[in-house]
């Protein structure tokens, strides 16, 4: 590859990259992509539960008219035991747990059974807009529980968590930004603190233009095995440092922050209480008793999530934003100047009376549909129950061990062996590592194969990416450049998720047999 040719794509983004990698590989008959972060798996339980919410939704609405394909609205009225009756003459596996979701209704929630259930039959169905816009109002009942129990490790803070659903993570880290932006809790010039090496989107949106904010990392590295060292977190002591953006556990370093961490945070926030933190955790259920940073400092943490990893769906887009009802984000709001908040009450005093009373997570609400479409915001109702209906499958089996989520990490954790054992590179077997992705320093792996005048060689010839573009087109495996995400230069992320097991042992045997052939030239080169 030529310099010029090097240099425009080292500009691109670590997932521009990976695209350009797989063209190169795809043309290969032994074609690899580990770099995909999407799950090969998915929930079946939760998948068929929703298609018999949609099953027993036509039915409902045939009752009230049916002529040919066109049926009326539902009737809420002994929809509880309609649905009962349904589920029992089923006699199938789906129904059974869809009974058990309604016992479970039955002992947790004190609220009239059939408005619960004709909310998700009419969620299902999706024949009305979202109403409330933000979330439906036992849905987020339900959804706050399942954070309770996936992401708080118990800390009650479920009955004090408002929820917004997204269409992914996506959606929600675009929102967030947006609306830190347009309520001006954030400005150009601003500080941000950064947990570094982390998932792309966080490092590149601040630098924008729309944005333009100044990025302070806190970095951690594999020295550590990839845990943030606690003095790091002494940065966020600087007043001008606004926010605090962090994937916890982290991507790529899988890392999830233990007890010495959140101890340290708690102790930062107790000198900063202004400090905004952002967290996702959409890899918290593969750590064993994870505890979210909401747990810890919960009135100055915004909680992002999604059920594209655990459930194998991405192509739902189900994600969520959560944030406590008392929160700095309300309070920072508070705090503006008498001409940023004239600028505020005009902007939204077009959808609500009271817009100074307008919380911040109704302002994201507001936001993500430019004002105008507030009354019709709002995931739609379908995708709703999907993410009811997922969460349902863990809160049904509090009892028992969650069978689901053990397989789902024994899968990832088993591939993370392997690919470790092919290549004889150390295992960081902490129970903090999600091992969702594996970090390969090429160069340290050279030089453990090959000593170290080796691995200085590959170094000063070699850029990563001609390593990574080799891989490619001579082997057809793909994998990720960790440069992207902020790691020093020869990290390379191989995902755990996405290839059958199998395959791991074939990856880490042609990356040996590239670093060979780079070795064979090196003894020339030498001669
Ligand atoms: C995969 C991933 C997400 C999930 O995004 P979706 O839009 O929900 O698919 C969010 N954050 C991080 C750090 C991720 O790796």
């Amino acid at each position: 590859m030529d310099k010029l040719q090097e240099e425009k794509i080292e500009k691109l983004g670590a997932f521009e990259i990976d695209e350009l990698l797989i063209q190169a590989a795809e043309k290969n008959k032994n074609f690899l992509n580990a770099g995909k972060g999407n799950p090969n798996w998915i929930n079946t339980k939760a998948r068929l539960a929703f298609c018999q919410l949609v099953e027993f939704g036509v039915i409902e609405s045939q009752r009230t008219y049916n002529q040919t394909d066109i049926a009326g609205d539902i009737a809420t009225a002994g929809i509880y035991e309609r649905f009962s009756a349904f589920l029992t003459t089923r006699d199938d596996e789906t129904a059974e747990f869809l009974l058990a979701c309604l016992a479970y209704f039955k002992t947790e929630f004190s609220v009239p059974l059939d408005d619960l259930v004709a909310e998700l039959i009419d969620g299902a169905i999706g024949n009305n807009y979202p109403t409330p816009n933000r979330v439906l109002k036992h849905s987020e009942k339900i959804l706050a529980t399942y954070l309770k129990e996936v992401l708080f490790n118990g800390a009650e803070l479920a009955n004090e968590t408002e929820i917004f659903p997204t269409e992914g993570g996506t959606a929600a880290m675009v929102y967030i930004f947006q609306s830190l932006k347009e309520n001006k809790l954030i400005r150009p010039d601003d500080k941000i603190a950064i947990s570094s090496p982390i998932f792309t989107p966080y490092l590149q949106i601040p630098e924008l233009h729309d944005y333009q904010m100044v990025e302070i990392d806190l970095q951690s590295s594999e020295e550590n095995n990839w845990e943030v060292p606690v003095e790091e977190f002494e940065k966020l002591l600087d007043p001008n440092i606004k926010a605090f953006f962090l994937v916890n556990p982290s991507n790529p370093g899988s890392k999830a922050l233990g007890e010495k961490e959140l101890a340290k945070i708690k102790q930062i926030v107790e000198k900063r209480p202004d400090l905004m933190i952002i967290t996702d955790e959409v890899y918290g259920s593969f750590v064993k008793n994870f505890q979210s940073v909401y747990t810890a400092v919960p009135h100055n943490t915004l909680l992002v999530y999604s059920y594209s990893k655990l459930f194998g769906a991405t192509g739902w887009r189900l994600g969520m934003i959560a944030l406590n009802q008392e929160n700095v984000f309300d309070q920072a709001i508070q705090n503006l100047s008498e001409n940023d908040h004239q600028e505020l009450t005009e902007r939204y005093s077009l959808v609500t009376l009271y817009p100074d009373k307008m919380k911040f997570i109704d302002r994201i609400v507001a936001d993500s549909r430019s004002i105008g479409l507030y009354h019709t915001a709002g995931l739609s109702t379908p995708q709703q129950m999907m993410m009811v209906l997922f969460s349902l499958t863990h809160l049904i089996c509090l009892e028992k061990p969650d069978r689901y989520i053990n397989e789902s990490k024994n899968i990832i954790q088993s591939r993370y062996e392997l690919l470790h054992d092919q290549l004889n590179y150390p295992m960081d077997n902490s129970e903090l590592n999600s091992k969702y992705y594996s970090l390969i320093d090429i160069y340290r792996l050279a030089d453990q194969l090959y000593g170290q005048e080796f691995s200085v060689y590959l170094k000063d010839y070699f850029e990563e990416i001609d390593f990574l573009v080799n891989l490619a087109e001579t082997t057809g495996v793909v994998l990720m450049d960790g440069v992207g995400f902020g790691t020093k230069a020869g990290e390379i992320r191989i995902s755990n998720a996405n290839l059958p097991t199998e395959d791991y042992a074939i990856i880490a045997e042609r990356i040996l047999e590239l670093l060979k052939d780079y070795h064979l030239r090196f003894l020339e080169a030498a001669k």
